[in-house]
């Protein structure tokens, strides 16, 4: 087996939550060209080492295009092979080349998108979130759950792993602008509400800093209480303030 096949190979076994959170890095943008839209996996460090193989971290985005045309060069040779390209037309060190601009570039670029990838709350969110899901045998199929949670991510007011932790835990997600925090005997309850509503509900959520889900109970919570007080005593079922749906008697 060569090694691009090797590579190829490791690329397909990494599971769907690095595959999203490796593509949605950099806004979505290949590292390379800093234009086309990231496609693929690759391999920044040209894995001199065993130990180094199918690890996430030495993973940015690129486009398919930018891949073909570095091929198996390391990123730093291919961005010289270019330099030389730009510095000597004639002589054709690379049968490709990105412009100048965005071969100069590429250095702290990649840098950037490693700080990226490698912050450890991004990587959590990711791995919370997508860890369980089944990872799709098919490129598109990941793409398509790339571009699902790219456009769950423009939903946010910010990147929902900046916001706080309202609680501690190993496996379940508890930032307060995202899935909110469950205490341990609560149940999810579903609600109806138009659209308009839902899309101020949201606005609502972000404005406190709060999960929808929160909000909800919370605003449900208020009701209740009030509606608790109202009662005269345990026992009586005709007792208490009548909400707006009850009948008219
Ligand atoms: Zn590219
Ligand atoms: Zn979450």
């Amino acid at each position: 087996m060569t090694k691009q096949d090797a590579l190829s190979r490791d690329r397909g076994n990494q599971p769907l939550w690095v595959w999203i959170m490796v593509l949605t890095a950099h806004a979505g943008r290949c590292v390379y060209c800093d234009e086309r839209q990231s496609e693929t996996l690759e391999h920044e460090a040209p894995l001199a080492s065993e130990a180094g193989r199918d690890i996430w971290w030495n993973l940015v985005p690129a486009c398919d295009r930018c891949n073909g045309w570095k091929h198996k060069k390391s990123a730093s040779e291919w961005a010289f092979d270019m330099k030389m390209h730009h510095a000597h037309p004639k002589v054709g060190f690379a049968r490709h080349a990105l412009p100048l601009q965005a071969v100069e570039g590429i250095k702290e670029r990649i840098a950037q998108v490693q700080r990226e990838i490698q912050g450890a709350a991004r990587r959590t969110w990711f791995e919370r979130h997508y860890g369980d899901v089944k990872t799709p045998r098919l490129r598109f199929e990941k793409h398509e759950e790339v571009e699902r949670c790219t456009k769950k991510l423009q939903g946010y007011s910010y990147p929902p792993w900046e916001s706080t932790e309202a609680g501690q835990s190993e496996t379940t997600c508890m930032r307060i602008l995202c899935c909110g925090y469950h205490q341990k005997d609560s149940t999810l309850e579903f609600v109806t509400l138009p659209k308009a509503d839902r899309r101020d509900l949201e606005r609502m959520a972000y404005a406190r800093g709060l999960w929808t889900g929160d909000l909800i109970g919370a605003l449900l919570k208020a009701a209740l209480d009030e509606w608790r007080q109202s009662r005269p005593a345990e026992g009586n079922p005709q007792g208490g303030a009548k909400l707006p749906l009850s009948p008219q008697s």
